[in-house]
């Protein structure tokens, strides 16, 4: 009996990364995953991955930041499985580096319409769903950085701590439905998206890697099984107790 048997789940961002990592092991562990993602191609490769392991997935594309997708694909998912128990906002950008000062008006409009309205957005859908199923559990990604600063990104800071806001908000106003909310705050996890930031112009990126590696006590990054398995929990009855919590998952970053 798995961990989620018999669950329907929908995760975000499910292309790659930590959203990859969590479709393909709450298919281990026994639920029906709705793999979603910008790139729709990627999101069926996840899908087929699940099905040839003997799993139920389906595969759509899906931009969290636009409102009518979100709609369509979230009744879509419930029609195709029966029932939606578990959401995980994970689709997320870092948008480009920045101070407040640095940072244009268009880039903090496409990181925030990506990263915090797009967790309203798939909340806003999901919840009728998962109040007709009697609760559910909806996890968001949020981060390291929506805990503490640092010098850049600040766009991603902001979006961040706005999804560690909105996740206790929402745990109080669905508490009533059965339907838990809770964070997750990763470190430093090598996934494309990382990498991406790694390219630093003159610097091998092993030595960008240990150099990012190093900000962590325990002097590794993160790997998207970490997260993966936090979410898992949040996402089973063995948080049935747990809501408007903060998953902290960063090798020690903020305990500093
Ligand atoms: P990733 O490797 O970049 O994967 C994110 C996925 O989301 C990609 O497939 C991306 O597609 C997709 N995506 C981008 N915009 C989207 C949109 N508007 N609608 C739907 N999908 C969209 O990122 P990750 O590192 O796995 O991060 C996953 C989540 O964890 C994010 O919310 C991130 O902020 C958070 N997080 C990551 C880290 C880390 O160190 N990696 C640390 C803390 C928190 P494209 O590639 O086609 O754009």
């Amino acid at each position: 009996m798995g961990r989620v048997e018999d669950k329907v789940a929908l995760v975000t961002g499910a292309g790659q990364g930590i959203g990859r990592a969590t479709a393909l092991l709450l298919a281990r562990e026994g639920a029906a995953v709705a793999v979603t993602d910008i790139d729709g191609q990627a999101a069926e490769t996840v899908a087929e991955r699940i099905r040839a392991g003997g799993g139920r997935a389906r595969a759509w594309t899906l931009d969290v930041s636009v409102e009518a997708e979100v709609a369509a694909v979230v009744a879509e998912a419930g029609k195709e499985f029966g029932r939606l128990d578990i959401l995980v906002n994970n689709a997320g950008i870092t948008g480009a580096n920045g101070t407040a000062e640095e940072t244009s008006e268009a880039d903090w409009d496409r990181v925030m319409a990506t990263n915090a309205k797009g967790v309203f957005l798939c909340t806003k859908h999901a919840v009728p769903l998962m109040r007709r199923a009697g609760g559910g559990s909806i996890v968001n990604l949020s981060s390291v950085y929506g805990i503490v600063g640092s010098h850049n990104v600040a766009a991603y800071h902001a979006s961040k701590g706005a999804i560690r806001i909105m996740s206790k908000t929402d745990a109080l106003a669905f508490a009533e439905d059965h339907i838990r909310v809770n964070s997750v705050h990763p470190g430093f996890i090598w996934t494309p998206m990382l990498e991406a930031g790694a390219q630093v112009p003159g610097v091998a990126p092993e030595a960008v890697h240990a150099a990012m590696a190093k900000l962590h006590p325990l002097g590794t990054l993160g790997e998207p099984d970490d997260v993966a398995h936090g979410i898992l929990y949040l996402a089973s009855d063995e948080a049935k107790f747990v809501t408007g919590s903060e998953l902290v998952i960063d090798g020690g970053y903020t305990a500093r």
